[in-house]
């Protein structure tokens, strides 16, 4: 979490509100704690370390990301036994002697790396399209380093996803905050965090990151995409209904800026959709899904995550309407037979969204075969 609180009793103090310490702007919501945690809290000891370190902020980065490193490296300890890193081509990081990830769609002997490896070639590649003003595109694809992998292009997930989050967020804290890079870092880190399943974490970045860019007039594009990352940190930690009306308005928002034919606007529906279905209202959900599935087909392709995401949830959404009959039954399997192939093919077997739709598919196959038999 980045720092949001005070250090002693952890009262929300968001961007702006207390005292910060004058040597390395440690926050706190006034005197009293300070003083506490001078003389009670350690802070006496601590300070001058975390000045030498560039300031609380940083501090507590470098600090998460030692740690989630280390949870990564073990959490894929047995997927990684045995490999080397595709960067350094060690199995053993040379400096900081931590062990090998991977949290893509790469299979075989690809794609395993340290952590270190890949967060220091995503700064050196930012670094170099930075100072050498090589155009958004570049940039972009450069930047994507961070969340995605070079080889399978498919983006990092779970523990992989959040130790990155943090890797970046170190990397680019020290700017000042009206720094471009520096508020896509804190998005890398809230979309890490989200992915491990910390959803506190994940709300107090993306709040403070909102409330910062609406203090430094940010533009439309950029408020909406981070209100649609809101909204589904809303959904995860169970506030459904907040959730629901700003993935509406997020989608109103792109329809009118971009039209329909743009990615931002497909991914804008689906997250509409999918609080929809979340919330049962799935006739809505899939009247939603069946006018957008065909865009996203067209613009995404049929082999994009995003569209088969759709075309899963979509098929879901029609097993679960009051009424579906054994035909509606049918073709959702068939949907999700497809859907199943293809995710197979580019994401791989072990990818969440193939399982789930794996899932869905033997559920709805069983509930064909069951009312067959009872049709007898
Ligand atoms: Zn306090
Ligand atoms: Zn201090
Ligand atoms: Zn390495
Ligand atoms: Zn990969």
């Amino acid at each position: 979490m980045i720092l949001t609180q005070c250090a002693v009793c952890a009262t929300d103090l968001g961007l702006t509100l207390g005292k910060k310490c004058g040597r390395c702007s440690t926050r706190y919501c006034g005197p009293e704690c300070q003083v506490q945690h001078w003389k009670e809290g350690g802070h006496d000891k601590l300070c001058k370390k975390i000045k030498k370190a560039g300031g609380a902020e940083q501090y507590n980065a470098n600090k998460k990301y030692t740690e989630a490193v280390a949870v990564a490296a073990e959490k894929c300890a047995e997927d990684t036994k045995g490999q080397t890193c595709f960067i350094c081509t060690q199995a053993l990081h040379w400096k900081t002697k931590e062990g090998l990830v991977r949290g893509c769609a790469c299979r075989g002997t690809a794609g395993f790396a340290h952590v270190s490896c890949l967060a220091e070639q995503a700064k050196i590649l930012v670094a170099e399209a930075e100072e050498n003003n090589l155009g958004a595109k570049v940039f972009n694809q450069r930047w994507a380093r961070w969340t995605s992998c070079s080889l399978c292009e498919q983006a990092y997930h779970g523990v992989v996803s959040c130790a990155l989050g943090w890797a970046c967020w170190k990397t680019y804290v020290g700017r000042p905050e009206a720094d471009e890079l520096r508020s896509f870092a804190m998005n890398v880190l809230g979309g890490g965090l989200y992915e491990t399943g910390n959803d506190a974490g994940a709300l107090a970045v993306m709040e403070a990151d909102l409330s910062m860019k609406r203090r430094l007039g940010a533009s439309e594009r950029c408020l909406l995409a981070m209100q649609g990352n809101l909204a589904s940190t809303y959904e995860r930690v169970g506030r459904k209904e907040e959730a629901l009306s700003l993935e509406r308005s997020v989608y109103s928002g792109h329809l009118k800026l971009n039209g329909e034919e743009h990615e931002d606007t497909v991914i804008a529906a689906n997250n509409y959709a999918s609080s929809l279905n979340r919330l049962r209202r799935f006739e809505e959900a899939k009247a939603l899904f069946r006018k957008t599935i065909p865009v996203a087909r067209r613009v995404l392709g049929e082999s994009h995550e995003l569209t088969l995401r759709m075309r899963w949830m979509c098929a879901v959404a029609r097993c679960k309407i009051t009424g579906a009959t054994l035909d509606d039954i049918r073709e959702a399997a068939t949907t999700l037979e497809e859907t199943e192939r293809t995710a197979r093919r580019v994401l791989g077997g072990a990818h969440p969204l193939t399982k789930i739709i794996e899932r869905n598919l033997s559920i709805v196959q069983d509930h064909i075969h069951r009312r067959g038999l009872s049709k007898k």
